[in-house]
């Protein structure tokens, strides 16, 4: 063992959690490094957020998947060719963020230590370093963050050493496009991977235990995608569990649990994460884990050891956002800061598949089981300027709002930018706003977010339909009945 070193705040693990405190901390004056043993950025720099997003920009723009119908003009490019630039501008994008990532510790002063970290006693971090022949070195800290996140759980009776059977993980090491594939999860990674590899012109079938594609998410919203999945020609099959999967020599025998036996070259698995933990040294230094094997911790993000902290997915596995939201305020709290006192108990859910499909606040399912006078306002993107102009008819906004004073609980929406206009509902919802306002703004136009208006008249209109709403007070457009018949 070398030399100890003390610092402010140790940060185990450099992706978005440990990025988002470490920033906070060192922003505030707190000596702080952040030990990483792979490279900066976390999964999303790797194999997560950017370069899946960047998987989906370059299928959409090397195969004119997206216009294909609208202008009758198909891309056809050699499969080999679209393999190469993909993994390259892949390659390129996880670069970028990795530096950005670097940069802007360095801006901050914060110190980087790539190595594997655990935890030794009396709040202190040990770290087999990379360099210098993987020597150990100590650091003695004041405060302690885990931010080690997560990686594809492994269902133990399939065998990831099949070279055709894969994972988040692997598949980026993956040699050419498949000519056919099966995706195993229905979720937000099985759904976005399901679309990307149908745009680039693989057979696809989706297998999903559940009742219904992306659980989270509303679900008529879910319902739509899974018809629009259908309509892009991906076989669904809900409700199945994958039973095993037998080679047979160039092809994967996948039996479903309902009897089926679907065949296929490649299998993707997104069945969930696992937390990272193993190795941390957890139950030495006193730190609690709950049955799944995630670090538990209070409303501070303080776990079970005083001065000890976690966020991101190492507590439970959600998304990049959220993590790096979750480091920030275990960062306020470490150090008694006040920039951020609680996480936002309504984040975006945001899927990029191909459409994207997003949602923030109440579903109708979740507005019906908590007992809330609800109504329902819905826009048709196909009814929108914007989105008769790029074709994209498919997409709908979908509004949940009290049916007393009009508040807007939830708002949903499947089709082009999804992820974006779904950020006004946030904020609407966040500011206690009522779905009239948005009878008042005069958007531009042609955009998306003009569907909430067309959304809002539509939800008004029904209640005025049954006499609960008579207008909106100084308002042109307005749904009074005009007092005089007009000539
Ligand atoms: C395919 C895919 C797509 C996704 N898309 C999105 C998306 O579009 N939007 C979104 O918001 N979220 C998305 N997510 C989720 C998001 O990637 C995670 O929620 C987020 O990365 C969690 O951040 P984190 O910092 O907790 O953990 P991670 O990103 O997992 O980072 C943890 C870091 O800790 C390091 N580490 C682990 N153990 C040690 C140790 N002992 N010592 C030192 N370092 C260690 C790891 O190397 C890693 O860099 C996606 C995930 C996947 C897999």
């Amino acid at each position: 063992m070398k030399n100890t070193n003390h610092y402010d705040f140790v940060v185990i693990g450099g992706g978005p959690a440990g990025q988002g405190a470490a920033e906070v901390a060192a922003i505030y004056g707190y000596k702080t490094v952040v030990v990483e043993s792979n490279v900066l950025g976390g999964v999303v720099a790797t194999t997560g957020g950017a370069p899946t997003k960047t998987l989906r920009d370059a299928a959409l723009y090397f195969t004119g998947f997206r216009d294909r119908e609208v202008y009758g003009l198909a891309g056809q490019m050699d499969p080999a060719l679209i393999g190469k630039h993909l993994r390259s501008r892949t390659i390129d994008v996880c670069s970028q963020m990795q530096e950005s990532v670097r940069l802007t510790f360095e801006k901050r002063g914060i110190d980087v230590i790539y190595g594997r970290a655990r935890l030794g006693p009396n709040r202190t971090v040990i770290v087999v370093e990379h360099q210098h022949g993987g020597q150990e070195r100590k650091f003695s800290a004041d405060r302690i963050l885990l931010a080690t996140g997560s990686r594809p759980f492994h269902p133990p009776n399939i065998s990831f050493e099949d070279p055709d059977i894969y994972d988040s993980e692997k598949l980026f090491k993956i040699p050419r496009l498949p000519q056919s594939a099966i995706v195993v999860g229905g979720g937000a990674i099985g759904c976005e991977y399901a679309s990307i590899f149908k745009a680039l012109g693989v057979s696809v079938t989706l297998v999903d235990s559940g009742d219904r594609l992306l659980s989270m998410m509303d679900g008529e919203i879910s319902r739509l995608a899974a018809t629009v999945y259908e309509g892009m020609g991906i076989h669904l099959l809900i409700g199945k569990r994958v039973k095993c999967i037998k080679r047979i020599q160039d092809t994967l025998e996948v039996a479903l649990d309902s009897g089926e036996v679907l065949r296929s070259k490649a299998v993707l698995f997104a069945v969930g994460r696992s937390v990272n933990t193993d190795g941390l040294g957890l139950n030495e230094a006193g730190v609690n884990t709950n049955e799944r094997g995630e670090i538990v911790v209070d409303r501070d993000f303080q776990t079970s050891a005083e001065g000890i902290y976690a966020a991101g997915d190492v507590i439970s596995p959600s998304l990049s956002s959220v993590s790096m939201e979750q480091g920030r305020v275990a960062a306020c709290h470490a150090f008694n800061l006040e920039f951020k006192e609680a996480i936002d108990m309504l984040p975006v859910w945001a899927v990029y598949s191909i459409p994207e499909v997003a949602g923030v606040g109440l579903t109708e399912e979740a507005a019906k089981a908590q007992g809330i006078d609800f109504e329902v306002g819905r826009s048709n993107f196909a009814t929108l300027p914007r989105g008769i102009i790029s074709g994209q008819l498919q997409g709908m906004l979908k509004l949940i709002f009290r049916r007393d004073n009009h508040h807007l609980l939830g708002a949903h929406a499947l089709g082009d930018i999804a992820s974006e206009l779904i950020g006004l509902g946030q904020a609407t919802i966040h500011l206690g706003g009522e779905i009239d306002i948005f009878n008042r703004l005069t958007f531009a136009t042609p955009t998306y977010t003009m569907a909430y208006k067309f959304a809002a008249f539509d939800g008004l209109r029904r209640l005025a339909a049954e006499g609960r709403f008579s207008g909106l007070a100084n308002q042109d457009n307005s749904f009074h009945k005009p007092k005089k018949k007009v000539k």
